[in-house]
């Protein structure tokens, strides 16, 4: 069993970085991939503490692409989190991370919310601010009662405190983690859009811009959605990853390797992605 998504403190996790090993191991995983949004920066700590488990650790991390008008997660596996060109890409999606923070705060403020970046940095234990650490300002505020109110009235993606940043192309996502030396592969497209969006003519649109596969294993999938993804793998030829989502605290309900309880991602997984990412830039 094999877990290639879930976040640390560096992103919108509670975990720290080294603990996530531990975790992984303690639920029987052999091998495991740290996919923070938008940073690589919790990963030389994560592999620091590869002497001390059995589970193979790897790198990678998660990025936000625009397609078909909505937000499509795309990871990238397997990535070398040291190159240079990488990081300065990374960094540059933090600024505008950064930009689109500031004007959530802004927004949040006009519809009357007393709420300051100061106060959304406080919910967070690293410099990558997410609408997660948003939500629990709001609730720290008293502008609702729960996380889940905020996405709910506020900052979910059609809310009207939401405000959008710029987001890469998936063309340009791709190309960046396989010039890093990774594999790109769609997050949860069972999340995309409508429950029963058919995917096989965009999947087959994403594959010749550069995408290698997607997510057929996902802590939230049901079983249906799971069959389906597998079934599209096979008939696009597309490699497939799995995950689950692990935030920690911030996702209550979830474990690493388990998801909710059922999720097994297969061993197998890691030989097909390692192959893509051996056979170099375009295959
Ligand atoms: P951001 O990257 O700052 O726009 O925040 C996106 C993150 O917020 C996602 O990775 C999720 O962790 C979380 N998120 C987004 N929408 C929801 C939602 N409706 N309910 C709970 N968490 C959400
Ligand atoms: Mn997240
Ligand atoms: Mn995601
Ligand atoms: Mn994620």
């Amino acid at each position: 069993m094999i877990d290639f998504h879930f976040h640390s403190l560096h992103s919108d996790g509670t975990d720290r970085p080294e603990d996530l090993p531990h975790l992984a191991e303690a639920a029987g995983l052999s091998a495991a991939c740290l996919t923070d949004h938008d940073t690589v920066d919790g990963i030389a700590a994560f592999l620091a503490e590869q002497p001390k488990v059995k589970v193979r650790l790897l790198a990678g991390t998660e990025l936000s692409c625009r397609f078909l008008g909505r937000s499509l997660h795309v990871l990238g596996l397997l990535v070398d989190h040291e190159d240079a060109r990488f990081r300065e890409r990374l960094a540059d999606l933090r600024g505008r991370r950064e930009d689109r923070n500031l004007r959530m705060v802004k927004r949040l403020q006009e519809l009357g919310h007393r709420i300051t970046l100061e106060d959304v940095q406080a919910q967070a234990d690293s410099p990558l601010l997410s609408r997660v650490h948003f939500a629990k300002a709001l609730v720290a505020a008293g502008s609702v009662k729960h996380t889940h109110e905020a996405f709910e009235r506020l900052i979910g993606d059609d809310g009207p405190g939401y405000v959008e940043r710029e987001e890469l192309e998936p063309e340009e996502a791709a190309r960046w983690i396989r010039e890093a030396g990774g594999v790109p592969i769609v997050a949860h497209p069972g999340r995309f859009g409508r429950h029963g969006f058919p995917w096989e003519e965009p999947m087959k649109d994403l594959q010749a811009r550069g995408i290698a596969g997607f997510e057929a294993y996902y802590g939230e999938y049901n079983p249906a959605q799971q069959h389906y993804f597998l079934r599209l793998s096979e008939k696009l030829k597309m490699v497939v990853s799995g995950g689950s989502d692990y935030h920690g605290a911030n996702k209550p309900g979830l474990k690493i390797g388990v998801g909710r309880g059922d999720l097994r991602v297969p061993d197998s997984l890691l030989v097909d992605l390692e192959s893509v990412r051996a056979r170099g830039a375009w295959n």
